[in-house]
């Protein structure tokens, strides 16, 4: 499957679990027995917020072996997270990264509140996820000094995801060479937490 295949897988699949939990109100996902236990062959991967209530294989309708998915607060890019696609590219063929954000992520909340009014009393482990947060929303916060923490969450958050794409091919040679052979699309993607729609960014 191409990047621009599974992309489209996502956006009907997605489309189809809106669809199914308004109808339903329930959720259910596509786990199949003949996917369980066999070889994984992940069409895409997914760099994903830890956030509890975005969790990639459902709101996407995947299934056991569909979906690489790499999750941690505020999606952000480290060392490890990198390693770990980096993995996933070179032994699956996956083309297709998505770095899937989400609104109201308490990651961009805390590190806006943190520049803003002041930071609190993190732990050095926490304060690395925020400062991995924070070269996309300090500028933000640097073009509108009145705003509040609420005004600036929509930016914020579509900025941290830009940050977390471009932080991807930046600090990785073997995915920038990937995708300079188009063999691989890093994209940025955003789960409302509201209306279960996710929005690819352009
Ligand atoms: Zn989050």
């Amino acid at each position: 499957m191409n990047s621009q295949q599974a992309i489209e897988v996502l956006r009907k699949a997605n489309a189809d679990f809106v669809e199914q939990v308004a109808d339903s109100g329930s959720i259910t996902t596509a786990v199949t027995e003949a996917k369980m236990g066999g070889d994984q062959r992940p069409f895409a991967i997914i760099l994903g917020c830890a956030d509890s209530r975005v969790p990639p294989e459902i709101i996407f309708d995947q299934g056991f072996g569909d979906l690489f998915v790499v999750r941690v607060a505020g999606n952000v890019v480290a060392p490890v997270q990198i390693g770990s696609i980096e993995f996933a590219c070179q032994q699956f063929g996956a083309e297709l990264i998505v770095v899937l954000g989400h609104t109201q992520c308490g990651a961009v909340k805390a590190t806006l509140g943190g520049i803003i009014n002041g930071g609190g009393d993190l732990s050095p482990n926490l304060e690395s996820i925020v400062q991995a947060v924070t070269p996309a929303v300090a500028p933000i916060v640097a073009e509108n000094a009145d705003a509040s923490v609420e005004q600036l969450m929509s930016a914020a958050g579509e900025a941290n995801i830009k940050n977390s794409v471009t932080s991807l091919l930046e600090q990785s040679s073997v995915l920038s060479a990937l995708s300079e052979q188009g063999k691989l699309m890093v994209v940025g993607a955003e789960y409302d937490i509201q209306s279960g729609k996710v929005r690819f960014l352009d």
